[in-house]
């Protein structure tokens, strides 16, 4: 009875947590709020499960060591990580939760009843147990897809592994998949004969499965892979809380899976791409140059001194920062807000505009936004700062491309074609700094650089914002 009530309250604030995550301001708290209810669930599994026969759980050593040596190891990960390597982190700890996943499937299988013959053995169960090996293959096959692909995409995400295709890979995907599912229907069908070896045959075809489903994929997409797998980690643990009857797990796990879901959805929606067209990975990667967007002459740009971007926001009176992926390399966003507190002295009223896929990784800019302690009232979302253009007198864009480039409106040729993007151009003003002309991300030309509202102020992010906080001063 106790046990269920923890387990109630861990669901209750699992649910709540993910509920404030979703607003920044109290993020933080649902954070704190979801772990609370998981230590909860943790401490009563420990202390006051017991199974059928009334056996409690012993092995308390490995138990607390496990979870000591667990809790170092992630609070040094979190409290060193840079904002740039999240994806990363996030990826490798998503990994860790499908190896548990798939580490269940083994154990439980193991604890079926099996015909004693020398080398493999049969599993034998009864029809109505069918359900429980289903279960346990699922989470075992899915578990296994989810570590694997995650570890890949920890590898790209910090370039120790490099993007490796083939021709013809996708159809090897697909009949690898064809292979496991239909070992899986035959184990759990037909107890074959040696079924503890088909067991681990569709656990090491499962592991190469989820290898060979990231190896493709654009480096670049990490980001929506890593959330997609984060989803099949929180259905591989729902099957977890089947087995073991453990609604806390189930919960936890279904939510995992539904988040990680819709985020995928999002994201890719923010992109205006199919999940299809980031899995086979034609954007971002060896297509990123030339295309019609990409090939098409473009006129002249004109560039803008520091001294006059200075003089031209120092009198403005509504200023709009675009940030972007080139901020969160260049580490500008302290610089930023000094720029931003320093502008509000002289009167100029500052914001910025957030658009949902700027950057690496979903909410990217909110928090590295955050970082520097930026107010959150002061960020507005894409269709607000699209409502507030006309009104401003200058946006500075700030290592951002992709996200303001009127192609995704006028050009139906180009690879972001139908993504939503900030209006920019509605402002008097456009001021960009990037290092150079190069494309972003989608590998395409932006037309905004050479429009003629369009000045280009060339350098790397925190460097040109040091420097024209000082000219700034100097005025
Ligand atoms: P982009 O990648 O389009 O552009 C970033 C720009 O920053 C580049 O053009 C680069 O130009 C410039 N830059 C790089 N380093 C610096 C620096 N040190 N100082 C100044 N500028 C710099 O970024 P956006 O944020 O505009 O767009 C994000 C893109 O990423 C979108 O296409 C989005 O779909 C994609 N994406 C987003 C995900 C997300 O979850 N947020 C996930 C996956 C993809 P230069 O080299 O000339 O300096």
């Amino acid at each position: 009875m106790i046990l269920t009530i923890c387990y109630l309250i861990g669901s209750v604030t699992f649910i709540l947590g993910l509920k404030m995550l979703s607003n920044p301001a109290t993020a933080r708290k649902g954070n704190l709020v979801a772990a609370a209810g998981m230590t909860i669930a943790i401490i009563g599994t420990i202390f006051l499960y017991t199974d059928e026969a009334g056996n409690k759980l012993h092995n308390y050593g490995w138990i607390f060591g496990g979870i000591a040596i667990g809790a170092i190891i992630g609070t040094l990960a979190a409290k060193k990580v840079k904002m740039t390597a999240m994806p990363e982190m996030v990826s490798m700890f998503n990994g860790m939760g499908g190896a548990c996943a798939a580490l269940i499937s083994v154990v439980e299988f193991n604890h079926l009843a099996f015909s004693v013959t020398p080398g493999w053995h049969t599993i034998l169960y009864p029809p109505e147990m069918i359900g429980h090996v289903l279960i346990i293959i699922l989470g075992l096959i899915i578990g296994s897809v989810s570590f694997a692909g995650s570890m890949i995409a920890w590898g790209k995400l910090n370039g120790s592994v490099k993007d490796f295709s083939f021709k013809g890979q996708h159809i090897v995907n697909i009949l690898l998949l064809l292979v496991i599912l239909g070992l899986a229907v035959y184990l759990v069908g037909w107890m074959p004969a040696n079924s503890q070896l088909i067991f681990y045959v569709i656990f090491a075809l499962s592991l190469l499965y989820g290898v060979f489903f990231v190896f493709p994929i654009g480096g670049a997409d990490m980001p929506v892979v890593i959330s997609l797998l984060n989803s099949f980690t929180g259905v591989a643990a729902a099957c977890g809380g089947f087995l073991y009857d453990n609604k806390v797990m189930l919960t936890g796990g279904i939510l995992v899976g539904a988040a990680g879901t819709l985020l995928t959805i999002l994201m890719c929606k923010a992109m205006n791409r199919s999940l299809l067209n980031v899995l086979i990975g034609s954007f971002g990667g060896s297509a990123k140059t030339g295309g019609p967007a990409g090939a098409k002459q473009q006129g002249a740009y004109k560039e803008i001194s520091l001294s006059d971007t200075a003089v031209v926001m120092s009198y403005a009176n509504k200023v709009m920062i675009v940030p972007g992926y080139g901020l969160a390399v260049a580490q500008a966003q302290h610089a930023c807000h000094e720029l931003e507190k320093l502008l509000a002295e002289k009167g100029v009223e500052v914001k910025y505009a957030i658009h949902p896929v700027a950057g690496r990784m979903p909410g990217h800019m909110n928090v590295l936004l955050a970082e520097a302690d930026v107010s959150y009232e002061k960020l507005l979302e894409m269709e607000h700062a699209n409502e507030e253009f006309p009104t401003t007198d200058v946006v500075l864009i700030l290592g951002a491309n992709d996200v303001v480039n009127p192609a995704a409106k006028t050009d139906p040729a180009s690879p972001i074609y139908g993504m939503p993007i900030l209006d920019v151009e509605l402002a008097k003003t456009v001021i960009v700094n990037k290092r150079s002309m190069k494309p972003g991300y989608a590998g395409i030309e932006n037309d905004l650089f050479f429009r003629p509202k369009t000045s280009m102020l060339f350098g790397d992010a925190k460097k040109v914002l040091q420097d024209l906080i000082g000219e700034i001063k100097n005025l």
